[in-house]
């Protein structure tokens, strides 16, 4: 039996990649440098594949910002816009990743997307009537030749045609079908480039077909393939599905002449089905993807031989390979120093899932794995958890009863008595939360963890950076001001450190987009909180103003989303325990007299099922009460907010009204303000906040721009229902755009409410 991955992280195992293409971004390193950190992350993982004997190592799984990207850009998808800046090849590259404001012009980054129901972000190329779909880029031939170099046969991956053209945003006449043509001499093209190379094996990633698949589709898929796979000549293909089961088209896939079928055997449990159900052709090799590529929790050895066994003895070719992207978990448990042995012995990350399929590699070989020390360690980790069972969590979600979901008095009464108590102007102005995390600020934090500092250092500069924060707002005239979030890592990882059941890493970083990283923390045990988390904060903020401040919490789905989550209970039953424990603070905060409080729901979306038949009752249907339990306690008058970060939640438009917040704040200005008309639609009634710029790009927007949004706005929203403020929170910026930005939008505010005092 051989093994392989779908793909490895890329940022570093220490973020050397992302710190490098930082230093680029300011000009204070060259292209040639940048080049060189992301040859040696390469080499090494490359290197690192072939001790631990993968026979099918990826290339071209290395990229600078994202892979969809890449795909665009080798295929020559690249607007006239940003080919126009005249710049280098990287920098037109980073153009459409980040935007591009010098003395070469002015242009907006491509739209920003979750991958799947991931927290990875990946680029929406945009294709025209004028681009040209042609192979142009040598990126993957290059990196091929790179690992051959180093005596590493690999297997180049590429984003696939059908999930290219599903991916891709049609802004001219054309449509998918137009392009179809050119895609598939492209592609021909890019097989062709491997057989002169003399490439054993190229994988091609098509994680779209594990949505719900029409007829059409289907049609697309089959004509795509039949097309290119008549030229692959000696190249072998294997289709690479990912994120879900292939029930709509498993018979077509078996029918195309692919060498390989990757399946996900974790998310696509009904793969299982399908593959008892159905034969298996003797000639083709099936990469079953039954280590997960997304947690990181130890392979069970047990089940994963039994599966391999059977498939074995049914005479299919297996090859044990992972169930998506390594991308998705953190590189080594190596970095972990302080990781206690007890809980450590348990997790995997990507170098640790290399060593399990090496281990089952051989185990599989032996007769008697039973009895071999490997699987006997491995069995004893799922007989004994310790610290996960907490009997006091357990008697309160067992009590839960329907009166905690259901907020009184209704929306619209609750509405009257807030825009009394609030009695601010209308287009309130207000921010998501956090203010520029700048050096000094990560700098107090870093040094606190250390023990460099004490604790009453570290809190009389949070509480400068607190001070300067609302003076700053006050300045700027901001309407509902916020304390900044400088005590905040991470808005997952911040209460994850404080609430009972909380594992936590220390270098365990997984790239979210970009050269921006996340740190999941993980879901050990039952979840409590113990004391009040941001209480402190808030309220020493409201002390230094008249204004009203928000409170800042993250919802209880986003802290299950973004965390590394138990695979021992249900995601409902640890969504509750989280949303009792966010209650509670809430609660706190209304106690200590703080009037609006946001509750922070970013991921709600990204974990949404990703067949639609599937919403409600694998994931809506718990995730909605849950964020509703967070607040069904607060009197009338206090308000709750919700913000969501590139929400195109079009399509869940009555579930999220079904939050029964009062405000929601959300991404909208990179996806072009689409929103509205489906709120609009849906006589959506909680009020609105749609972002008025991007905050994910430097570029200062506008008193005009920021205008022509917020009268796009009031196009579709009514006047009374509508706030001002970006579209995320700030940490990432720097303080002098940020300055810019909000000044900007102020004096939109201003002169719209000016142009409207009539309409009132
Ligand atoms: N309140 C958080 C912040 O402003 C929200 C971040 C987010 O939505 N990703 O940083
Ligand atoms: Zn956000």
């Amino acid at each position: 039996m051989k093994t392989s991955i779908i793909g490895y992280p890329r940022v570093g195992s220490l973020r050397e990649l992302k710190f490098q293409t930082e230093k680029y971004f300011r000009q204070e390193i060259t292209e040639e440098a940048l080049q060189k950190t992301a040859r040696q992350i390469r080499q090494s993982q490359w290197q690192l594949q072939a001790v631990n004997g993968i026979d099918f190592i990826p290339s071209n799984d290395f990229s600078f910002y994202d892979l969809l990207l890449d795909t665009a850009v080798l295929f020559n998808i690249i607007p006239e816009r940003y080919r126009n800046l005249g710049l280098s090849e990287l920098d037109t590259y980073f153009a459409l990743a980040r935007g591009y404001q010098g003395d070469k012009g002015d242009v907006k980054a491509l739209p920003m997307k979750k991958w799947f129901n991931t927290n990875y972000h990946y680029l929406v190329p945009e294709i025209d009537d004028q681009t040209e779909v042609k192979l142009i880029g040598k990126k993957p031939f290059l990196e091929y030749e790179e690992a051959k170099e180093l005596g590493i046969e690999t297997q180049p991956v590429v984003i696939g045609p059908f999930t290219l053209l599903k991916k891709l945003r049609y802004v001219g006449s054309q449509k998918a079908e137009d392009y179809v043509q050119a895609i598939c001499v492209a592609y021909q093209d890019f097989l062709k480039g491997f057989q002169s190379l003399g490439t054993g094996w190229v994988q091609f990633d098509e994680p779209n077909v594990v949505y719900d698949l029409s007829q059409e589709d289907i049609h697309l898929l089959q004509k795509l393939y039949s097309e290119i796979l008549a030229q692959k000549g000696e190249v072998k293909v294997l289709v690479q599905t990912y994120f879900g089961d292939v029930k709509d088209c498993y018979e077509e896939l078996l029918a195309l002449d692919f060498d390989g079928i990757g399946l996900d055997f974790v998310e696509g449990r009904q793969n299982f089905d399908l593959l008892d159900k159905h034969s298996f052709p003797k000639d083709k090799l099936l990469f079953s993807g039954l280590i997960n590529g997304k947690n990181i929790w130890r392979n069970n050895y047990q089940l994963t031989l039994e599966k391999l066994q059977a498939w074995q003895d049914r005479g299919i070719k297996v090859v044990l390979n992972t169930s998506s992207s390594l991308l998705h978990v953190p590189y080594s448990l190596k970095h972990e120093e302080k990781l206690k042995t007890t809980y450590r012995k348990h997790f995997a990350f990507a170098e640790e899932k290399l060593e399990e399929l090496r281990d089952l590699k051989a185990l599989i070989q032996s007769e008697k794995y039973v009895k071999d020390a490997r699987y006997l360690k491995n069995q004893a980790l799922f007989e004994n958890r310790p610290d996960s069972y907490n009997p006091q969590v357990r008697q309160r979600t067992s009590a839960i009863t329907e009166d905690l979901f259901t907020r009184q008095p209704a929306f619209g009464e609750r509405e009257k008595i807030q825009k009394e108590a609030f009695n601010g102007p209308i287009l309130p102005t207000t921010t998501i939360g956090s203010f520029p995390q700048t050096q000094e600020v990560k700098k107090n934090r870093s040094d606190f963890k250390k023990g460099k500092i004490d604790q009453a250092t570290y809190e009389a500069f949070n509480r400068q950076k607190i001070k300067e924060c609302i003076a700053l707002q006050e300045e700027l005239g901001l309407d509902v001001l916020v304390h900044g979030e400088f005590e905040r890592n991470d808005m997952v990882e911040y209460f994850g450190e404080q609430l009972d059941g909380y594992v936590f890493t220390e270098k365990a970083w997984v790239q979210s987009y970009g050269t921006r990283c996340v740190k999941p923390p993980i879901i050990w045990g039952d979840i409590s909180r113990s004391q009040t988390m941001t209480v402190k904060w808030t309220t020493y903020a409201a002390s230094l103003t008249e204004q009203p401040v928000k409170g800042m919490l993250t919802g209880p789905v986003t802290i299950l989303n973004w965390s590394f989550p138990r695979e021992d209970i249900s995601l409902k039953e640890s969504a509750y325990q989280i949303a009792l424990a966010i209650r509670d603070e809430v609660l706190d905060l209304e106690a200590h007299g703080i009037k609006i409080i946001q509750v922070d729901e970013a991921a709600l979306r990204e974990k949404l099922p990703l067949r639609k038949s599937d919403w409600y009752s694998e994931y809506l249907d718990w995730a909605i009460p849950a964020f509703r339990m967070v607040h069904s306690g607060v009197q009338a008058s206090t308000q709750i907010h919700t913000h969501m970060c590139y929400s195109e939640f079009t399509d869940i438009i009555p579930a999220i009204d079904a939050m029964d917040a009062d405000v929601i704040t959300f991404e909208a200005s990179r996806s072009n303000l689409l929103i509205l008309d489906a709120l609009k639609a849906n006589h959506f009634q909680t009020e609105v906040g749609p972002g008025v710029y991007d905050i994910h790009s430097p570029r200062v927007p506008s008193v005009e721009e920021i205008k022509t949004a917020l009268y796009k706005m009031l196009d579709k929203i009514p006047i009374e229902k509508l706030w001002v403020n970006p579209d995320c929170g700030l940490k990432t910026r720097g303080e002098k755009e940020t300055k810019g930005s909000l000044s900007h939008l102020v004096q939109a505010v201003k002169e719209v409410r000016n142009e409207n005092k009539g309409s009132i």
